[in-house]
């Protein structure tokens, strides 16, 4: 724990690095291009970057940019604009419905009464492999349906055919 005056907050040696947070006011499609330009990572472990963005994890990154229809392949530094309003709007998006919902840990959540998280039941590509993405035209006998991947040693599951 640390202690420090509000205004020296933004300065603040552990805070400094810190990416915006994806819920506050702060947090845009411009703000996101700019922390993305030049970046040569892909876009999934970019957002995944607190120096990006604060706070997104493993699972909202795949259901963001599944939402927004970007490749979790691309790489980061070519989503600007239009791509990374979108981006921006799907990560407030996700995360609002996951905290709505309860939040998703996968493992051992429990909500304070002793519940299940059940934001898991709503997840519209992660865990998925095969099965049909959400309001789905794709031809999965020649997509595979949603496919899962390894990036940076952690599970990315995408639709191949939506997200480009
Ligand atoms: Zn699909």
């Amino acid at each position: 724990m640390d202690l420090t005056p509000l205004e020296n907050l933004a300065t603040h040696r552990l805070i400094k690095s810190i990416g915006p947070e994806p819920l506050g006011n702060e947090f845009s499609g411009p703000v996101l291009a700019a922390a993305l330009k030049g970046r040569r990572v892909s876009i999934k472990q970019a957002i995944m970057d607190a120096k990006v963005v604060a706070g997104v994890g493993n699972i909202y990154a795949s259901e963001s940019l599944f939402r927004a229809g970007i490749s979790p392949k691309r790489t980061a530094g070519t989503v600007q604009g239009g791509r990374a309003e979108k981006l921006a709007t799907a990560i407030k998006d996700v995360l609002n419905a996951a905290i709505l919902a309860g939040g998703s840990t996968l493992k051992d959540h429990r909500t304070t009464d002793g519940g299940l998280g059940y934001f898991q039941f709503s997840f519209a590509v992660y865990g998925r492999t095969g099965e049909a993405c959400p309001n789905c035209d794709c031809d999965i006998s020649s997509t595979s349906g949603i496919s899962r991947l390894e990036q940076g040693g952690r599970s990315t599951y995408y639709c191949p055919r939506k997200q480009r």
